[in-house]
């Protein structure tokens, strides 16, 4: 299809919930490397908004989902799965926690983090009595309503109203505030330990360890949003390993299929236990063909040493970062974990800077007005880093 078809498609018969689309749409992938209807090749360092974990078309995976289309698909909650039970399995050996459970999307995992909230606090408390649940500023955990209620952004919110009550918003790595937003209707924290929608603003080590020892002194669960976070991306499966303690719960989505939507929650038995045959469920989730989506990924990370590489190429990676700065005026700092990082700009030119890497063929999305975001495939190697910063250094250039 040309460009112009897939426009007048697009405006004719889309809803418009996602503006003017950049112009491009990309046919096929190969790594780490995307190819457009124009037949232009890019550099991936968005991989689907941090989605597209081992690149496109990775050997393993597209003999696995072939495999799984072929077999079966989907046969319903109803009928044991095997994918599902085996992801489940290593969902719980790897995070420290004790079940989990299968829906379609980092809104949905979310969803059920705050249900499984409310039914703890429910059994604890009793009904309606400590409802509350405590999220923070620039946060983003998704767009249901109880998920938007919960993102502390204002335009996600707009034309919402009445928002799900039970909801308070404290800064971002303000502990001293966070203490104070407790009260007596709290049972819960939600937090993503690095904000990705937010900008790529990681938690301070101080107040995530601060907020589980808060919730342990007052009784409250902390519940993490790794949807963006996790599954290697941070260069460890869960981000929460890095600061040494155990959530509650934790969501998952983004990295996990691969590109196949899913997503997780992963909890401690206490928690699993509020959910009693009937009260919670979902008629896709954890299907044959997700989860063994998630099987696959999960293994290959595993097996072929991706946590290592992460940590390697994302330190290589934000070394090339932090030297571009030096020689930028317009690139000012580089943060995040592993392959989720942030590009700070002195001006409001992200989107430019965006645009510039695409002529450049590089793919980057502008997070926020002055921020660029990278999560590039775990698989990237370092050449292709090497190949990316050159990309980035021509388009900051151009940029000015
Ligand atoms: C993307 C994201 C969500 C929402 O996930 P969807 O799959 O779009 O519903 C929630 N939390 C975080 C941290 C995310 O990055």
């Amino acid at each position: 299809m040309e460009l112009a078809e897939h426009r007048s498609l697009d405006e004719g018969y889309l809803v418009q919930n996602y503006g003017t689309r950049l112009q491009m749409a990309f046919v096929r992938g190969e790594g780490c490397w995307l190819y457009d209807s124009e037949g232009r090749r890019y550099l991936d360092w968005l991989a689907g908004i941090a989605v597209n974990t081992l690149g496109y078309g990775h050997p393993r995976l597209v003999e696995a989902l072939c495999e799984q289309v072929r077999a079966i698909t989907h046969s319903s909650n109803y009928f044991y799965i095997g994918p599902q039970a085996k992801l489940g399995r290593h969902l719980v050996e790897l995070s420290g926690l004790d079940r989990a459970f299968f829906c379609n999307s980092g809104a949905e995992a979310n969803e059920a983090l705050l249900k499984l909230a409310r039914r703890w606090s429910a059994a604890m408390f009793g009904e309606g009595v400590r409802p509350g649940v405590i999220t923070f500023g620039n946060s983003f955990h998704g767009r249901t309503l109880a998920t938007l209620t919960a993102t502390a952004q204002g335009r996600i919110q707009e034309g919402y109203a009445p928002l799900m009550p039970g909801f308070k918003h404290a800064p971002f790595n303000d502990l001293a505030a966070a203490r104070e937003a407790v009260d007596e209707t709290t049972c819960a924290i939600l937090v993503e330990p690095i904000q990705g929608e937010g900008g790529i603003n990681p938690a301070d080590e101080a107040f995530l360890k601060g907020l589980r020892a808060l919730c342990d002194e007052r009784g409250l669960l902390l519940l993490l949003d790794e949807v963006q976070c996790g599954i290697g991306r941070a260069g460890t499966m869960f981000c929460y390993e890095q600061y040494g303690f155990l959530p509650d719960a934790v969501a998952l989505a983004k990295g996990l299929g691969g590109g196949v939507p899913i997503g997780a929650v992963v909890c401690s038995q206490e928690l699993a236990d509020q959910l009693k045959p009937g009260s919670h469920g979902t008629t896709f989730g954890g299907n044959h063909l997700a989860t063994r989506a998630g099987l696959t990924v999960v293994e290959t990370i595993l097996e072929d040493g991706l946590l290592a590489h992460v940590r390697d190429v994302g330190t290589r990676l934000k070394a090339g970062l932090d030297a571009l700065c030096e020689r930028s005026n317009l690139a000012v700092s580089a943060r995040g974990r592993g392959l989720m990082l942030g590009l700070q700009l002195a001006e409001d030119r992200a989107a430019a800077l965006r645009d510039a890497c695409a002529a450049e063929g590089l793919i980057v999305n502008a997070v926020k007005p002055d921020t660029v975001r990278i999560v590039p495939p775990l698989v990237i190697s370092a050449d292709e880093v090497d190949e990316g910063l050159a990309r980035l250094e021509r388009a900051v250039a151009a940029v000015g």
